[in-house]
């Protein structure tokens, strides 16, 4: 019985990248990266989950925040600086990435009581899935909501695509997803997107006040109109995520994601005129050098890329 009346305890896990506080029946978990916006790597992504494991068995919380440190950030989703140097160059990784991001999304979705979103900061990307993975959110009146993911080499399949249409609607949704514009909290609040907004400096009121209120309902039935309201993100989301965790690793390799991250390196916007030109001229559009196409007739290689004008493993002219 012992495992059941003492679960593991914070303090056992070493977290480096997420705080976890419990206090009157409320467990707040925080991403704590504030000097990079709280995005989220692999290590953190590992310790939300376990973070949200202790909060669903410990019978001493009834109620669990999800915010991030500082007054920045929520949350900006995929950690760009892993993305480029472990992931772009090894698409493989991201299918990885990608299996951490849905298991933090499964045991917060199936965590058992009620939670909070506390957006504290821009909530940005794979952040502002998060933010919809939870019951209920208190944006502070500074906060903006954004996707980005179809102007900067992505697709928001790791809940957005999933949720927006049921939480806002359908038109606003394909808004949001498509032309990747700021949502103010007035607006987020205005679309149902946040529940309540509110000064920075009244946030940690709002959200206690309203943990209170839900410690004031019957833990069961609270429990069970989770999973029964949860029906349709579940439905959206389980039928699709293991899907997009494909397409999304096997796009992490495609021209158009490689231009694009190397644009948000180079701190400027991808080239989608020339993106566009690629296909109308029949060009490739898929391949950074043209297709693999060309052979070398001096020494036999292979799947040489078809504007190079020399064979790169000898030097020869080529000849289409
Ligand atoms: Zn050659």
């Amino acid at each position: 019985m012992d495992h059941f009346l003492n679960p593991p305890q914070p303090e056992e896990l070493n977290l480096e990248n997420v705080k976890y506080e419990k206090k009157d029946m409320v467990a707040t978990v925080t991403i704590n990266r504030p000097r990079v916006y709280n995005c989220l790597n692999f290590q953190t992504l590992r310790e939300m989950t376990r973070a949200f494991e202790i909060a669903s068995w410990d019978d001493e919380v009834g109620v669990v925040v999800l915010t991030g440190a500082g007054d920045k950030a929520f949350c900006t989703g995929a950690d760009m600086k892993e993305q480029n140097n472990e992931i772009l160059e090894r698409p493989r990784n991201y299918w990885k990435w990608m299996g951490a991001f849905i298991e933090a999304h499964d045991k917060l979705m199936n965590i058992g009581k009620p939670t909070i979103a506390r957006l504290n900061g821009m909530t940005v990307g794979g952040g502002n899935e998060f933010n919809m993975n939870c019951d209920l959110a208190i944006a502070a009146d500074h906060v903006y909501i954004r996707q980005v993911g179809n102007s900067h080499g992505s697709v928001a399949a790791g809940g957005a695509t999933q949720w927006l249409p049921l939480i806002v609607g359908d038109r606003r949704a394909r808004e949001i997803l498509w032309l990747n514009e700021e949502i103010s909290a007035e607006k987020a609040l205005d679309w149902g997107l946040v529940n309540e907004v509110v000064p920075y400096n009244q946030l940690d009121d709002a959200v206690d006040n309203m943990a209170k209120k839900l410690l004031q309902k019957l833990p069961e039935c609270v429990r069970y109109t989770k999973e029964q309201t949860n029906f349709w993100r579940k439905m959206s989301f389980n039928q699709t995520v293991g899907h997009a965790r494909d397409w999304l690793t096997v796009h992490t390799g495609a021209y158009e994601t490689h231009e694009a991250m190397r644009a948000f390196n180079e701190k400027r916007k991808p080239d989608y005129d020339m993106l566009r030109q690629r296909m109308a001229t029949n060009d490739s559009y898929e391949h950074l050098w043209g297709a693999p196409m060309l052979e070398c007739n001096e020494c036999g290689t292979k799947d040489i890329p078809e504007h190079f004008k020399h064979c790169g493993n000898c030097g020869a002219p080529l000849n289409k």
